[in-house]
């Protein structure tokens, strides 16, 4: 397969370790971002392959991971009105909210439809004008800008009877997050690829500069991964910290015009609460005033829906990258696939999930959790670092 195939081949996979073994001389702490290059990782084993030196810790791109709680309570409400068609991408039914999910809403005989784009969610609008549809809008800057211009056709159309409830977040925000946490060791990134080919680069120069990181946009298959680590430990071995765009076949400087001015007309920048972290500021994006009748929040008043996260569930810390999944208590136990305490368990792109589907047979999840695992090779983080990660309240306020 084009374009997928040739980023997967052994022999070069190998050039590139060999590069990176023979450039790395002390311990580096690197963040990808996307819950997909999450999975790439932990699939191909890229972070086994990797010398002791290089660490990979997993960060907060995944979309259905970082939707919080409550908004999925919202969800539920919204779902449960017998006037509403409630339509969504399938890795949303399965996330647990306060005690159901859409599912059992489904079950329960709410009107919960599967779809695969929002226009579908649009044509079923369409074709059921006394009904009220509402689409569960999630995700990053990569399913913004469908997600944008189906409310843009809607309010063309004339079709009243649709609406979205909003959950987007931005990579951005989260980085400077991440920079400013108090726990962090993250010492450069590896941007989403997609989310660039969206957006650009023009935002990471700063952020590089401001927190003295390399920045390289990566993308999702091995020989991309290996590539996008093979730039980054040769900025830190060098002490620099630029922008850096290993993904061209992609990525370009100014993003998609298009999707971008798509995104200007329809929605505005705003807070977002990030689940299990709290809320970053200017981290995500609402319904601008031109559409605010479109709003599903405001249209069904679920607005003051406040839900506090279970205690248990330690994504919050998964998701900035503070501890690693088989490091909870319930991972494996009381938490599985099957039976998902988190979204990190549920989403496809969850880093919990990951580590279940690839690794759990090769870790010890029945006793008592360690800060190092015995499958890590990773070393010891260095003396500044703080001896381990502190739980934390979820979504009790700004945790970073
Ligand atoms: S293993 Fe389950 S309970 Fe633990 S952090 Fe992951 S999703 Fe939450």
């Amino acid at each position: 397969m084009k374009y997928v195939e040739e980023f997967q081949d052994p022999e070069l996979a190998a050039r590139l370790l060999d590069d990176i073994r023979a450039t790395v001389t002390r311990p580096w702490a690197l963040m990808e971002v996307c819950g997909g290059q999450t999975h790439s990782i932990i699939r191909h084993g890229i972070d086994q392959l990797l010398p002791d030196e290089v660490e990979l810790i997993h960060g907060p791109g995944c979309p259905v991971c970082v939707t919080p709680l409550e908004v999925i309570d919202k969800a539920l409400a919204i779902a449960s009105r017998p006037d509403v068609v409630f339509c969504s991408f399938g890795d949303m039914l399965r996330v647990p909210g306060t005690g159901r999910d859409l599912f059992q809403v489904r079950g329960e005989g709410g009107d919960v439809r599967v779809v695969y784009s929002p226009l579908d969610a649009l044509r079923i609008a369409e074709e059921n004008p006394d009904r009220e549809v509402v689409f569960f809008g999630i995700g990053f800057e990569t399913t913004a800008p469908p997600n944008a211009m189906t409310v843009h056709q809607a309010r063309a159309r004339g079709i009243r009877n649709f609406s979205l409830l909003v959950s987007h977040v931005r990579v951005p925000p989260a980085i400077e997050a991440i920079m400013q946490s108090p726990d962090c060791r993250v010492q450069a990134f590896l941007a989403a690829g997609h989310v660039c080919s969206v957006m650009g680069t023009e935002e990471y120069p700063a952020l590089a500069e401001r927190f003295r990181v390399p920045i390289v946009v990566t993308g999702f298959e091995p020989l991309d991964i290996l590539e996008g680590v093979r730039r980054t430990v040769r900025q830190l071995e060098r002490g620099e910290h630029t922008v850096d765009n290993a993904y061209p076949r992609a990525v370009r400087a100014g993003g998609n015009p298009a999707a971008r001015a798509m995104l200007d007309d329809v929605f505005e920048v705003t807070d977002r609460a990030w689940r299990g972290i709290g809320v970053i500021p200017d981290s995500g994006w609402r319904l601008s005033a031109r559409y605010r009748d479109y709003d599903a929040e405001h249209r069904f008043q679920v607005g003051d829906i406040a839900t506090l996260e279970p205690a248990e569930c330690r994504s919050g810390e998964v998701l900035q990258g503070l501890l690693k999944p088989h490091e909870c208590e319930a991972f494996g136990t009381a938490c599985t696939p099957r039976t998902p305490l988190g979204a990190t368990m549920v989403s496809s792109e969850g880093a919990c999930a990951a580590y279940y589907l690839y690794r759990r047979l090769e870790l010890d999840v029945t006793g008592p959790r360690r800060q190092e695992s015995s499958f890590c090779l990773t070393p010891p983080p260095p003396p500044t670092c703080s001896p381990g990660p502190a739980r934390r309240p979820c979504a009790t306020g700004p945790a970073w």
